[in-house]
C-alpha cells in the first residue's frame, strides 16, 4: 500500500543561510507540496550547527546534523569538539555528526589538519553512536582509508563524487551514497553511471541547497522541494517510478538516521463517536477497488498513513486512558489480522481493562496465516465484522483483487462460519459499490450464520 503522493526526504540542506530569510515558511510549504516530508539541516561550523539544532527544535519536519566542514578545519580547537558534543546531546532531533570530511579541491585548510580533524569527528560520532555525513571532494583515497582505519561503518557519502568502484566499496563497508541534483546536469554522465551501477537500496537523495540547483531551475537558488528532480532522474536511470525511489530512499534515511516522520500516536489510535479505532498496519491482504486509501489516507479527518508499524508499547501508549469509550475497534487503513500476535496482545490488555473489542477484517486471516486463527481470538474479541462484499467468487475477485484467487472468496465464507464458533457477534458486511447485489450478499451472510450490515462508500477503511 502506498500514499498517492510520493514521500521524499531531503537528506542534506543548509536552509539556515540568509538566502532563505525572506521566504522561509513559503519555502517549507513548497517542500511539503512537493511531498518532502522531512529535511536534514546540516551544520558546517559551530554557528550553523547551533542554528540547525534550533531549527530542528522549532519545526517537526526538520532534523539536524552538527559538525565542522573541512574548509574550517584550520580553525577547529579542542573546545570545538566539546561544543559539537554538547549540541549533539542537546536534542533528540540531532541525528548525525556532519558535515565533516576532506576537501582537497579548494584546500582551504592544510590537508594534514583536515585529516586530524576528520578523525576526531569520526571518533566523536562513534562515542555518541551517531552516523556521519561525509564531505569528500578530490580526496577519495584518503577518505576511504581513514574510514577503514577508524572503523566507522554508519553514515553517508554526501554529494557522492567517486566512481562505481568506490561506491561499491563504501556500500560494502555499510555506507550509503547520496545523489544530489547535479545528476540532472547534461555533462554529469559519471554520476549517472554510478547510479546505474549502485543499488537504490543504499541511496539517499539530497539538494545540498542553496547550492547545486538541478535542471530545470539551474541558475536559481536551490531549495528542498527540488529534491524531487534528483529522485525523478534516479527513477529514470533505474527503470523505477518516482514513488518507488521515494519509498526506498525515504526508508533509507529513516534507517540510517532513526527518523520518525511524524508523531504517530494520533494515527495509531483515533476516535470516531464513542469508539476508539486502532490503525496498526497499512498492509492489506486484499486490494479493494473501492478503497479510499488509494486516493487519500484520510478517514473522517484522521490521517492514517503510518511511518512504520507500531510496536505493542507504541499502541498501548497511543491508546492511553481514553474516557467515554464504548468499544475499541481494530480497523484503520490496513488489515489488522496480518499482525495477529499484536492484536492478541493488545486485545488481552483491553479486555483486562473492561473494554469491548471489535475487529474489522477482510476475512482472509486464515489464508494469510495458513491455519485457523479464530480459536486464538476466543475470549479476546467480542465482535468481528467481516467484509464479505460479494455474493460469489467472480464478483469478489473483481471488487477485492484478492491475491488468493478463487480461494479468496471461499476463505472469507469459511472464516465467517468458523468465527461463529468462537466470537459472540459476527457481522458480514457489503459495501454499496454500484452493481453490487446487496440482497444476494445479505442472503449469503445469513446462510453463513452472520448478521448482515451494509456499509456506505464513505465508511470504507
Ligand atoms: S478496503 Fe480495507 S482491506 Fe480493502 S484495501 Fe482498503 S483497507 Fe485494505
Amino acid at each position: 500500500m502506498q500514499d498517492s503522493k510520493p514521500v521524499l526526504i531531503d537528506s542534506h540542506s543548509h536552509i539556515y543561510y540568509r538566502d532563505y530569510s525572506g521566504d522561509f515558511d513559503e519555502m517549507l510549504a513548497r517542500a511539503a507540496d512537493a511531498g518532502v516530508a522531512a529535511m536534514l539541516v546540516v551544520g558546517t561550523d559551530i554557528e550553523s550547527s547551533r542554528e540547525s539544532v534550533e531549527l530542528a527544535e522549532k519545526y517537526p519536519q526538520l532534523y539536524a546534523a552538527v559538525g565542522v566542514h573541512p574548509h574550517d578545519a584550520g580553525r577547529v580547537t579542542d573546545k570545538c569538539y566539546d561544543v559539537i558534543r554538547d549540541l549533539a546531546q542537546a536534542s533528540p532531533k540531532v541525528v548525525a555528526i556532519g558535515e565533516i570530511g576532506l576537501d582537497f579541491y579548494r584546500d582551504r585548510s592544510p590537508r594534514d589538519t583536515q585529516e586530524v580533524v576528520f578523525r576526531r569527528f569520526l571518533q566523536l560520532a562513534s562515542e555518541l553512536e551517531l552516523p556521519v555525513i561525509i564531505h569528500d571532494r578530490d580526496a577519495h583515497e584518503r577518505v576511504m582509508a581513514i574510514l577503514r582505519e577508524e572503523a566507522v561503518r554508519r553514515g553517508v557519502l554526501h554529494c557522492f563524487s567517486g566512481d562505481a568502484a568506490m561506491a561499491a566499496e563504501a556500500i560494502g563497508m555499510g555506507f550509503y551514497v547520496s545523489i544530489p541534483g547535479t545528476i540532472t546536469y547534461p555533462s554529469n554522465e559519471a554520476l549517472r553511471d554510478v547510479v546505474r551501477a549502485v543499488t537504490v537500496d543504499r541511496m539517499l537523495v539530497e539538494t545540498d541547497c542553496p547550492y547545486l540547483t538541478p535542471v530545470p531551475y539551474r541558475g536559481k537558488r536551490n531549495e528542498p522541494a527540488y529534491v524531487r528532480m534528483a529522485a525523478e532522474k534516479v527513477a529514470e536511470l533505474k527503470g523505477l517510478t518516482l514513488a518507488d525511489v521515494a519509498r526506498i530512499t525515504t526508508k533509507n534515511v529513516r534507517d540510517l538516521f532513526g527518523i520518525r516522520l511524524w508523531d504517530q500516536s494520533t494515527r495509531i489510535a483515533y476516535r470516531i463517536r464513542n469508539s476508539l479505532y486502532l490503525n496498526i498496519t497499512n498492509r492489506c491482504s486484499n486490494r479493494c477497488s473501492f478503497c479510499a486509501k488509494f486516493d487519500d489516507f484520510t478517514v473522517k479527518g484522521h490521517n492514517l498513513l503510518l511511518d512504520g508499524e507500531p510496536s505493542f508499547e507504541e499502541v498501548m501508549a497511543a491508546i492511553g486512558q481514553p474516557q467515554g469509550i464504548n468499544e475499541v475497534v481494530f480497523c484503520g487503513f490496513g488489515e489488522p489480522l496480518i499482525r495477529l500476535d499484536l492484536v492478541k496482545q493488545v486485545a488481552e490488555q483491553l479486555k483486562r481493562r473492561g473494554y469491548t473489542v471489535r475487529i474489522n477484517t477482510d476475512g482472509q486471516g486464515n489464508l494469510v496465516h495458513g491455519r485457523n486463527i479464530l480459536p486464538e481470538l476466543a475470549g479476546l474479541v467480542d465482535s468481528i465484522s467481516v467484509s464479505l462484499n460479494a455474493p460469489d467468487a467472480a464478483e469478489y475477485d473483481r471488487l477485492c483483487n484478492t491475491p488468493f484467487g478463487e480461494a479468496g472468496f471461499a476463505g472469507v465464507c469459511d472464516f465467517i462460519r468458523e468465527a461463529e464458533k468462537h466470537i459472540p457477534q459476527v457481522v458480514a458486511s457489503a459495501v454499496t459499490v454500484p452493481g453490487t447485489d446487496v440482497e444476494a450478499c445479505r442472503r449469503l451472510a445469513e446462510s453463513l450464520g452472520a448478521e448482515f450490515r451494509v456499509r456506505e462508500y464513505a465508511e470504507v477503511g
